[in-house]
């Protein structure tokens, strides 16, 4: 199908007193209608970088220095504030982290609800009382009238997310960013919230951009996923594809490190060596070679070419959903080599 949202070439960095940090470099992604992408990798991958240059909020000391991010028609990158205006928190919106840095303590939940109703559809007085109403009782919040008069602090962490999504929710966008929307809540209530997503996805046909370093939650809920590794996409494929027939080394010793979904032993987990790459001076050929037991001669001398595999074709709904990765060991000349038996299942 057409993508919804489609990132090219994306390039992003910072200008700071140590020099320009490369965050973002070569970004490309689709995003499909009513379909999840996760976007995966330690901190400091990119990944809320390249996510905050979509929404225009990138910091004062930040630059897109190239690429483009088509949307209806139109390149998010080169929008004016005032129409990134019209299109934030209501064709697309975001939920963060901590819901306390988009809450306003000082305001009530029912005002903060109703902003975003009135700036972007114009409701007033009892039609907007009504969409609020209606939005915390989809996110399943009880007692809605009661609340709505109630201000953030009387609500606790799971809750708050909840009416950061209600919020979110409130102009029906077409694309919802969540970056690490569950990190800061535990177990139980990340398990709902993560349900709460896919049943509002279900129900609305939204489009997710879901962030996040737990493979986890990726597995949970995301169709297709894209790995990203000092500002780089290094492997992107449908869910299966990662889980399932990962190429890409990086990949495999993420998934090497954390418990598979069908099996919980924790005594043969192997966490990934080293660390990644000086941002102000990453390497020019592959990024992961200091860390990877695979490395060739090559690796530091070339950056790895993208290169497809068969991946998997879901009825053609996903027909952007091509298996890829950039690693030499793909090389129709490299040596023959199987992942790690963990990996292999
Ligand atoms: Fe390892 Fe080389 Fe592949 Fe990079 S390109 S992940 S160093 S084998
Ligand atoms: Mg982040």
């Amino acid at each position: 199908g057409e993508a919804l949202l489609s990132v090219r070439n994306l390039e992003v960095s910072f200008q700071t007193y140590a020099g320009e940090v490369q965050a973002v470099r070569d970004v490309s992604f689709e995003l499909a209608p009513g379909e999840t992408l996760a976007v995966v990798g330690e901190s400091g991958s990119g990944k809320s970088v390249a996510a905050k240059s979509l929404m225009g909020l990138l910091p004062d000391n930040a630059r897109v220095k190239s690429g483009e991010a088509m949307f209806e028609g139109h390149d998010l990158l080169k929008m004016s504030e005032r129409r990134m205006q019209g299109i934030r928190g209501s064709r697309i919106s975001m939920v963060f982290q901590d819901p306390m840095t988009s809450l306003d303590p000082t305001m009530r939940i029912g005002r903060q609800l109703t902003e975003g109703i009135r700036k972007h559809l114009g409701l007033r007085g009892r039609a907007a009382r009504e969409r609020a109403v209606e939005l915390l009782k989809a996110v399943h919040i009880p007692n809605a009238e009661k609340r709505l008069r109630q201000y953030p602090h009387e609500f606790s962490g799971g809750m708050r997310q909840r009416v950061v999504i209600a919020i979110a929710l409130a102009c029906d966008p077409q694309v919802l960013i969540c970056d690490e929307p569950t990190t800061a809540l535990d177990v139980t209530i990340q398990e709902q919230i993560l349900e709460l997503l896919a049943e509002l996805q279900e129900r609305n046909g939204t489009s997710i951009i879901l962030i996040t370093h737990d493979l986890g939650v990726v597995a949970q809920v995301a169709h297709r996923v894209a790995v990203m590794y000092s500002g780089r996409v290094i492997e992107t494929g449908t869910v299966h594809d990662i889980f399932g027939d990962p190429k890409h080394p990086y990949t495999w010793g993420l998934l090497t490190s954390i418990p598979r979904p069908d099996d919980d032993r924790k005594d043969d987990l192997i966490p990934i060596k080293g660390s990644p790459p000086n941002p102000l001076d990453p390497p020019k050929a592959c990024p992961f070679s200091a860390r990877c037991d695979y490395a060739m001669k090559v690796c530091d001398i070339e950056m790895p070419a993208m290169q497809s595999f068969g991946g998997e074709t879901d009825g053609g709904y996903r027909s952007a959903s091509v298996h890829q990765a950039a690693c030499w060991l793909h090389h129709d000349l490299a040596p023959n080599v199987e992942p790690p038996a963990r990996v292999r299942g």
